[in-house]
């Protein structure tokens, strides 16, 4: 008898975790609806709002001589260039854009025509590192 008993324990405490397992992230009946919605609605790495603008091509630059011929790292926008933000490119300043697989920039400088843009970075090395790449552009909106 005993051993039936303990049988019968096992198939319900597997039959609960199966349920419990089967109606996790569907129901959840603890914390609130808000915060659990969240994890599921995060992955979405293009949304909508992105208008693309084509391939571009992409140059490093920082504020050195050679360079840019000027070295006081001021854009042509009148802000400090910003590595991380400041790209030069043939846009209205204050343009966000976002490049494929660098990130988010805002059009901040001048000297570049058509699809190409500048990425500007601190460092003369990095910015020779980085060379000359091809990506994608898109317009935040
Ligand atoms: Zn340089």
């Amino acid at each position: 008898m005993k051993a039936l008993f303990y049988v019968l324990c096992v198939i319900l405490v597997l039959a609960i975790g199966h349920a419990m397992t089967a109606s996790d992230g569907v129901v959840k009946h603890d914390g609130g609806p808000a915060a659990m919605a969240l994890p599921s609605a995060t992955p979405s790495p293009m949304p909508s709002a992105r208008e693309y603008i084509g391939t571009y091509t992409i140059y490093a630059y920082c504020p050195c001589r050679k360079c840019c011929g000027k070295s006081n790292g001021i854009t042509a926008s009148g802000v400090t260039a910003t590595e991380g933000r400041t790209v030069a490119a043939d846009l209205p300043f204050g343009t966000r854009i976002y490049i494929d697989g660098i990130g988010e920039r805002i059009v901040e400088d001048r000297g570049v025509s058509g699809k190409k843009i500048d990425l500007f970075m601190d460092s003369h090395n990095r910015a020779l590192e980085f060379g000359v790449r091809k990506a994608k552009v898109y317009i935040e909106r």
